[in-house]
């Protein structure tokens, strides 16, 4: 779609100050998100109104378990291997004080406190990203996977600032170089473009499960949140579940098991 200078100036001021907007007040509000249409499909496609992700927390004992879902992501998406400070993520895993912040107590139980947690894009209900980006890089799908066009990013960064969760990494040298072996069928990253976790949005095209949903082999869930009958929805209805910062209202897709 193309745009004229003028619109394009207005949609980088309104981000602008809707970023300004949300830090003031600390949180967030409801307004709407931009919604481009679907990513190209095929015949095979796997649909949803509202894609979500389950991870049973309590399955994933040891780093082999973390390590096969990384890995599986990591050679999916050309994720470079960049050591220190600029390290690209797309899903690591964290301590429990860092993954859910305001949920803990003194009182918790210290085996919970003890596990390991996935972090990644929550493609967010309300996602401040989506808001902040001046050009429309980052954007959502109607099946609500929080999408980017790294050919539109411009390096500005206002998206991890917006981001609440970290969930952003921020391309500060040429990726191409750390990456072991390219995989032709995703495109590869450059200098100055910022990047994250896409839900497999170019698998779940293609008839295939998030390559992290595949390599955990059960220990991770994902289906339609909006179909009452889905596995993800009878998952939350049977299980305790938390969700990072929730009082931000950004109404995470990635629920925990715990
Ligand atoms: S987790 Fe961060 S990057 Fe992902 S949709 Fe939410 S705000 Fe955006
Ligand atoms: S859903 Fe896909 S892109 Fe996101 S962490 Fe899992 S494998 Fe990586």
């Amino acid at each position: 779609m193309k745009r004229s200078r003028r619109q394009f100036l207005k949609v980088a001021s309104l981000s602008v100050a809707g970023l300004g907007a949300q830090l003031a007040a600390g949180g967030m509000t409801k307004a709407a998100a931009a919604v481009k249409p679907s990513y190209k499909e095929d015949a095979l496609a796997l649909k949803a109104k509202r894609w979500a992700m389950v991870i049973d927390t309590r399955e994933f004992t040891s780093k082999e378990d973390f390590d096969a879902c990384i890995n599986a992501c990591n050679t999916a998406h050309n994720i470079p291997h960049i050591p220190g400070k600029t390290e690209i993520k797309w899903i690591w895993k964290d301590a429990y004080e860092h993954t859910f912040t305001d949920t803990t107590n003194k009182y918790q139980s210290k085996e919970i406190e003890d596990r390991e947690y996935f972090m990644l894009c929550n493609h967010c209900e309300n996602p401040p990203c989506v808001r902040v980006c001046p050009t429309q890089a980052t954007y959502k799908l109607e099946s609500g996977i929080v999408a980017m066009d790294y050919h539109r990013c411009i390096g500005c960064r206002f998206c991890m600032a917006g981001c609440p969760f970290g969930a952003r990494s921020f391309n500060f040298t040429d990726p191409r170089p750390y990456i072991k072996e390219v995989n032709p069928k995703f495109p590869t990253r450059m200098i100055g473009v910022v990047e994250k976790c896409n839900f497999c949005v170019e698998r779940l095209d293609a008839g295939k499960l998030p390559a992290c949903v595949e390599a955990a082999q059960g220990k991770i869930h994902f289906g339609d949140l909006s179909d009452p009958e889905s596995e993800v929805r009878k998952l939350l209805e049977e299980n305790f579940t938390l969700r990072r910062k929730p009082s931000l209202g950004t109404e995470p897709g990635v629920f925990y098991i715990i």
